[in-house]
C-alpha cells in the first residue's frame, strides 16, 4: 500500500460568513494522493445588510482567485451566490458546480442582484462591481449534478452534495481527501418543512463547518405554525384588514402558498383573494413547479399527485408594477405577499406606507430580520419609522412564527450533527449566524458532544 506523506496540512480559512450572518465563502486547501495541491472554493455569498456590507462587496478577493481549481456552491441563495460574478470578473475561469435546481434559481438570484446593484449605481454614481456579462458567464461555467453523485476533484479528492432540506435543491457538500471526511453545511433546513425532504444524516465526518444562524433557540413546531397561521388569517378576515407577508422569494414564499392553499381552500373556505406581489417569487415559483420530482408533499393530502399546490383558485400573480397597482383597487381583506423578506426595499415597501397605519391589518414575519432592516425594527416593537423619508406610525399588528424558518434550531443542529447512527466529529467550526448566537449554540454543543467547538474569525486560517 502506498504510504503518503503530506508536507503541509489540509487548511480551512474563512473568508466571511465568520462571526456574522452572510458572505458565505470558505476555502479548503487539501492535497491528492501525488501531494499536488488542490484549492476549493465551498459558495462564494455576498454580504448583505451588516455593517460594511457594500464596502466589503467591493474589496477584491482576499486569496488568490486563480489559484482556485474549484467551486461547489451548496445553494442559490446570495449570501452563497451573490459574488460568483465577481470571482469570474477577477479571473476565475475553472469549474463551478451545484445541482441541476439551485443553477435555475442561481441564475434568478444573480440576475436580480445585478438588477439592484445596476439601480443602486445609478443613484449613488457608485461603479458597478461587476458586469452583466459576469452573471451570463457564471451560468456557462455551471456545472450541475444530482445529489451523491461522486465528483472526483484529483486523485484522492472526491465531493459529493447530499439534500441539506433548506431551499429546493439545497446541498451540504462533503469533502473526501487526505483520509478524513469534512462536512460543510451550507445552510441546514428546519424540521418539518411541508414540501421539502428531511436533511440529510451527515453519517460520519472529521471536520464540520456548521451554520448557526439559529442555533440558540428553538421553533415552535409545525401543527403551532399552521394553527396561528389560521389565527392570523382569521383574524384579519374578520376585521376586514390586510395581512401583508413580506417573504424571501425562494422557499419561504412556495411554503406559503403551500399552507395558504391547504387552509384557506379546505379549512376556511374562503375566497379572500390572496396577491403574490414578487417578480422574483413568481418566478422563482415557476423553478419549483419544474423541479416537482425534488419535493415532498404531505403523504395525507397527495391524493391527487397532479395537484399544482402553488397555484389556487384565488391566487392572483402580479408580475408587472401595473398588474401590482391593481392590488389598491381591492377592498380588504386581501393578503398580500410581497418582497423583500426583510423589508429592505421591494413591493412589500408600498403596502406598508399603505396599510401600517391601519390597525385592522397585520404584518406577518416569517423569517430572519437582519440588524438594521425596517422588518427587525418592526420584530422589535417600533412604534414608528420612517418609509421613503415619510413617518408613519405603526397601527397595524405585527407577529411574527419563526417556524417558517428555513434554518433548523438548535436542536435540529445538534441532531444533525451527531446523528444516531454516526461519530461525533472531531471539530465544529461554527460559522453563519450572530456571535451571540454562535456563543450560545458553542456552549451548548460542548456540553453536549464533547469535542472541539470553534469561532472562527473572518480571514483566519485553520489547519486541521
Ligand atoms: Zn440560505
Amino acid at each position: 500500500m502506498k504510504v503518503i506523506q503530506h508536507f503541509e496540512r489540509m487548511k480551512i480559512a474563512f473568508h466571511g460568513a465568520a462571526r456574522e450572518v452572510t458572505g458565505s465563502c470558505i476555502l479548503l486547501t487539501v492535497h491528492d494522493t501525488d501531494n499536488a495541491q488542490h484549492r476549493l472554493l465551498i459558495d462564494c455569498g455576498m454580504f448583505q445588510g451588516e455593517r460594511f456590507a457594500d464596502e466589503r462587496n467591493a474589496e477584491p478577493f482576499v486569496f488568490d482567485v486563480e489559484t482556485i481549481d474549484a467551486v461547489f456552491v451548496t445553494h442559490p441563495h446570495a449570501d452563497h451566490t451573490g459574488r460568483l460574478p465577481s470571482l469570474l470578473h477577477q479571473g476565475y475561469r475553472g469549474p463551478i458546480t451545484m445541482t441541476h435546481p439551485c443553477l435555475s434559481l442561481t441564475r434568478l438570484v444573480l440576475e436580480d442582484a445585478y438588477h439592484i446593484m445596476e439601480e443602486n449605481a445609478r443613484r449613488s454614481q457608485e461603479p458597478l462591481l461587476y458586469q452583466k456579462e459576469d452573471v451570463e458567464s457564471v451560468v456557462n461555467h455551471c456545472t450541475s449534478v444530482n445529489y451523491h453523485e461522486s465528483i472526483t476533484v484529483a486523485p484522492g479528492v472526491t465531493v459529493m452534495f447530499h439534500d441539506a432540506g433548506h431551499v429546493l435543491g439545497s446541498a451540504f457538500i462533503s469533502v473526501e481527501a487526505e483520509g478524513k471526511r469534512i462536512v460543510f453545511s451550507g445552510d441546514i433546513g428546519n424540521d418539518d418543512v411541508p414540501i421539502l425532504a428531511d436533511t440529510e444524516s451527515i453519517s460520519t465526518a472529521d471536520i464540520v463547518v456548521c451554520e448557526s444562524t439559529y442555533g440558540d433557540r428553538v421553533h415552535e413546531g409545525k401543527g403551532e405554525r399552521s394553527e396561528r397561521l389560521k389565527e392570523y388569517l382569521v383574524g384579519t378576515i374578520r376585521e376586514k384588514g390586510v395581512l401583508m407577508i413580506p417573504s424571501f422569494s425562494i422557499e419561504r414564499t412556495q411554503e406559503l402558498l403551500y399552507e395558504l392553499n391547504q387552509i384557506l381552500l379546505h379549512e376556511l373556505k374562503t375566497d379572500v383573494p390572496i396577491f403574490l406581489d414578487s417578480p422574483m417569487a413568481i418566478k422563482a415559483t415557476e423553478v419549483y413547479r419544474h423541479f416537482k420530482e425534488y419535493l415532498q408533499f404531505d403523504e395525507s393530502i397527495l391524493s391527487d399527485p397532479d395537484r399544482d399546490f402553488f397555484s389556487f383558485p384565488n391566487l392572483r400573480e402580479t408580475l408587472t408594477v401595473d398588474e401590482s397597482k391593481t392590488i389598491n383597487d381591492i377592498p380588504a381583506p386581501k393578503i398580500i405577499i410581497a418582497g423583500s423578506g426583510m423589508m429592505s426595499g421591494g413591493r412589500i415597501m408600498h403596502h406598508l406606507l399603505r396599510y401600517l397605519g391601519d390597525r385592522n391589518s397585520m404584518v406577518l414575519i416569517i423569517g430572519y430580520q437582519g440588524h438594521g432592516t425596517l422588518g427587525r425594527k418592526l420584530y422589535e416593537g417600533a412604534n414608528e419609522v420612517f418609509i421613503y423619508g415619510q413617518r408613519i406610525s405603526v397601527r397595524a399588528q405585527i407577529k411574527a412564527i419563526g417556524a417558517f424558518s428555513a434554518h433548523g434550531d438548535m436542536n435540529k443542529l445538534t441532531r444533525w450533527l451527531h446523528p444516531e447512527d454516526g461519530k461525533i466529529p472531531q471539530k465544529i467550526f461554527l460559522v453563519h449566524g450572530d456571535l451571540e448566537a454562535k456563543e450560545i449554540f458553542a456552549a451548548h454543543l460542548r456540553e453536549e458532544l464533547h469535542t472541539e467547538i470553534v469561532i472562527p474569525e473572518v480571514y483566519s486560517v485553520h489547519e486541521v
